[in-house]
């Protein structure tokens, strides 16, 4: 059965705790693992705090998030209306950052891509960001029982 959450918070830093776990709680009905739910808590992490730090670099702005679960599947959609991102290509390059003087790393977007099973950003400059993702649960737990066999 499909499910369906939308949020809608302030972009301030309190809120990056919020987000994650509240993601994680709405993902729980399809009994994911420890280390899925995890990962999803990771990604949301990133793309929120993204959000924060780049999107609206300490003004007000809003963040929403959208959630859909499936059948062994969440897809989630972190959108901002920030001033979204110059070259969307580069930004997704491991170590790139805009914000070298805060000691960012660069890696949010790969840490993304490495915990989610998929992921697409879209972007344009002044018009905000979004950040789509999926995560499908229990693949791993049936590569295991292949490799036992
Ligand atoms: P880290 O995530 O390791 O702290 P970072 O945030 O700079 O560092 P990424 O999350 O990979 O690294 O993002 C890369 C770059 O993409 C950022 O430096 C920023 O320029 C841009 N960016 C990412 N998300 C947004 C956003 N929501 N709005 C505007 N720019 C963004
Ligand atoms: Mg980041």
């Amino acid at each position: 059965m499909k499910n369906h959450m939308k949020l809608e918070f302030s972009a301030i830093s309190e809120n990056e705790p919020f987000a994650r776990n509240a993601v994680a709680a709405f993902c729980l009905a399809l009994d994911p693992s420890l280390d899925e739910l995890s990962d999803v808590k990771t990604a949301v992490s990133e793309a929120v705090t993204n959000c924060i730090v780049h999107a609206y670099r300490g003004e007000p702005g809003k963040i929403v998030i959208e959630c859909e679960t499936e059948a062994g599947a969440v897809h989630i959609q972190i959108s901002d209306f920030g001033r979204g991102i110059d070259d969307l290509k580069k930004a997704l390059e491991p170590f790139y950052t805009t914000a070298e003087e805060e000691e960012r790393s660069g890696m949010g977007f790969t840490i993304m891509q490495t915990f989610m099973s998929d992921f697409a950003v879209n972007s344009s400059r002044g018009g905000g960001t979004c950040v789509r993702m999926s995560k499908y649960f229990g693949r791993n737990k049936s590569s295991e029982v292949a490799n036992a066999e």
